[in-house]
C-alpha cells in the first residue's frame, strides 16, 4: 500500500473516531424520552427561542407555498435573497458583492461545515477556544484536519486572547473559529479585543471563521458593535457565518449565510451544490421578509434581557454556584467543581433532571468538566425551573 493511501486511512479512522453525538443534542434528546414517558421536565438546556416568528416572516412563507414558490433555486439560494443580504450590509456600509461573495444557506451548522469542507486540506490545524460549541472539534475531524484548543483564563469569561493564541499556532495552523457572544459562556468580545486577534490573523496568514449567531443578543451597549464593520477591515481573513434561527426565532426553518471573499465562497458553492443543493426555498421567502422588516421581526432583546436578570438575581442571592457574567447570547455557564458530592457535570445534569425535573447541558459537551450550562431561550416555566435547580442543589 503506498504511503499516500496508509495516510488517507489513517485521517478516514481519525475522522470517525473523533465524532460523537453533541452533547447539547445528547441532553436535549434525553429530556425528550423523558417527557415522552411522562415526567415532567422544565427545559433549562435548549438554545431555541421559545417566541414565535414575525407574522411578517411566516406570511411570507405562505404565501411562497400558495403561489407555488417552491421548486429548485440556484444552489447558493436565491438571487433575491442574496440582494437582501447584501442591501443589509450597505446599511452598515459595507459592500459585499451578492453574486460573488454571498452564499445562503440551511443555517449556520450547515454553513460552518461546508466551510470547513471545502477549505481545510488534512493535517491542516485548526484553533478552537475552550469551551466552545459542540461541533466545531467534530466538524473539523470530518474535515480531516485537527482540532486545537485553546484555553481561556476563567478571570476573562474564558475568552481567549492573542498571547493565548500564539502558544497553539504551528507552521500547520490554518483556521482559527471565533464565536462572540460565546455559547455556552455568554461572554462577549469587544471590538477591540477582535480587532487584536484579527490583526494577528492577518499577520499570520490565518483565516478566521466568525461564527456570529448570536450578534443581536448582546446586553451591555457598550459591547455592541457591527461585525459588518470588522467584515470590511478584515475581508481577506474573515469568514461570516450568520443564522436566521436565533435573531428571528427562526430555528426549523433552517436558513442563513455565508460572507466572505470570493475565492472562498466560489470553493464553498460547489461543497453546497453537491451536499444538499439549495436550501429550502420557502424558508429562502421568509428570511427575505426578515431582512426587509429587520426591526419588526427580530426577536425582542427586553424578553431575554429580563430572564438573564432574574437568573443573576437568583444565583447571586443563593450563592450555590458560581458563574460567568453573561453580556450575550442566552446562557449562563456556571461552575459545579466544588459541588459537595463531588459529582462530574454529566451525573449532575443527570441528576438535576430525573430526581429534580429541569434539564441542564453538561459542561463536557463544551469541552472542560465542572461545569453546567443553563439556557434561558425557553422561558415558559423559568422560574419554576430555577426553584427545582436550586432544590436540587441545596439537597446533594
Ligand atoms: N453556532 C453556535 C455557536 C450555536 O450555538 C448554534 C446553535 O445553537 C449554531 C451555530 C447552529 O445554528 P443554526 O440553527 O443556524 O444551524
Amino acid at each position: 500500500m503506498s504511503f499516500k493511501c496508509e495516510l488517507l486511512i489513517y485521517a478516514m479512522e481519525k475522522k470517525v473516531k473523533n465524532v460523537q453525538e453533541s452533547g447539547t443534542l445528547n441532553t436535549f434528546h434525553h429530556m425528550v424520552r423523558l417527557k415522552a414517558m411522562g415526567k415532567d421536565i422544565i427545559n433549562l438546556c435548549v438554545g431555541e427561542p421559545d417566541i414565535a416568528p414575525a407574522s411578517v416572516v411566516k406570511d411570507a412563507a405562505i404565501q411562497a407555498i400558495r403561489t407555488s414558490k417552491i421548486g429548485y433555486t440556484p444552489s447558493e439560494g436565491l438571487a433575491e435573497l442574496r440582494e437582501a443580504v447584501s442591501v443589509f450590509f450597505k446599511n452598515e456600509e459595507c459592500d459585499l458583492n451578492p453574486q460573488r461573495e454571498i452564499i445562503i444557506t440551511a443555517g449556520a451548522k450547515p454553513a460552518l461545515f461546508i466551510s470547513l469542507t471545502a477549505l481545510l486540506g488534512i493535517g491542516d490545524e485548526v484553533l478552537i477556544p475552550e469551551p466552545f460549541y459542540p461541533s466545531y472539534p467534530s466538524m473539523v475531524s470530518l474535515s480531516g484536519a485537527i482540532p486545537v484548543f485553546i484555553k481561556g483564563l476563567p478571570e476573562n469569561g474564558f475568552k481567549v486572547s492573542v498571547p493565548d493564541i500564539v502558544k497553539a499556532v504551528t507552521g500547520k495552523t490554518k483556521f482559527l473559529i471565533l464565536n462572540t457572544p460565546v455559547n455556552p459562556t455568554g461572554s462577549v468580545y469587544s471590538e477591540s479585543e477582535l480587532k487584536d486577534i484579527m490583526d494577528f490573523c492577518v499577520q499570520s496568514n490565518i483565516l478566521c471563521i466568525f461564527d456570529d449567531v448570536y450578534n443581536h443578543f448582546i446586553y451591555s451597549p457598550e459591547l455592541k458593535f457591527l461585525t459588518s464593520s470588522l467584515f470590511k477591515a478584515y475581508r481577506n481573513n474573515l469568514i461570516l457565518i450568520r443564522s436566521f434561527s436565533k435573531e428571528f426565532a427562526m430555528t426549523g426553518w433552517r436558513i442563513g449565510y455565508i460572507a466572505g471573499h470570493s475565492d472562498y465562497v466560489t470553493q464553498i458553492k460547489v461543497i453546497q451544490g453537491h451536499a444538499s443543493g439549495n436550501p429550502q426555498t420557502v424558508s429562502q421567502y421568509a428570511a427575505i421578509a426578515a431582512l426587509k422588516n429587520f426591526d419588526k421581526a427580530r426577536v425582542p432583546l427586553t424578553v431575554f434581557s429580563e430572564r438573564r436578570q432574574l437568573i443573576i438575581d437568583v444565583l447571586k442571592e443563593r450563592k450555590q454556584l458560581s458563574f460567568v457574567d453573561p453580556q450575550g447570547a442566552f446562557y449562563f455557564y456556571c461552575d459545579i467543581r466544588n459541588n459537595p458530592r463531588s459529582m462530574n457535570s454529566v451525573d449532575m445534569s443527570l441528576y438535576l433532571m430525573q430526581e429534580h425535573g429541569v434539564a441542564v447541558t453538561p459542561g463536557t459537551a463544551f469541552g472542560p468538566d465542572g461545569f453546567i450550562r443553563l439556557s434561558y431561550a425557553d422561558g415558559s416555566r423559568l422560574k419554576e425551573g430555577l426553584e427545582r435547580l436550586v432544590n436540587g442543589l441545596d439537597n446533594l
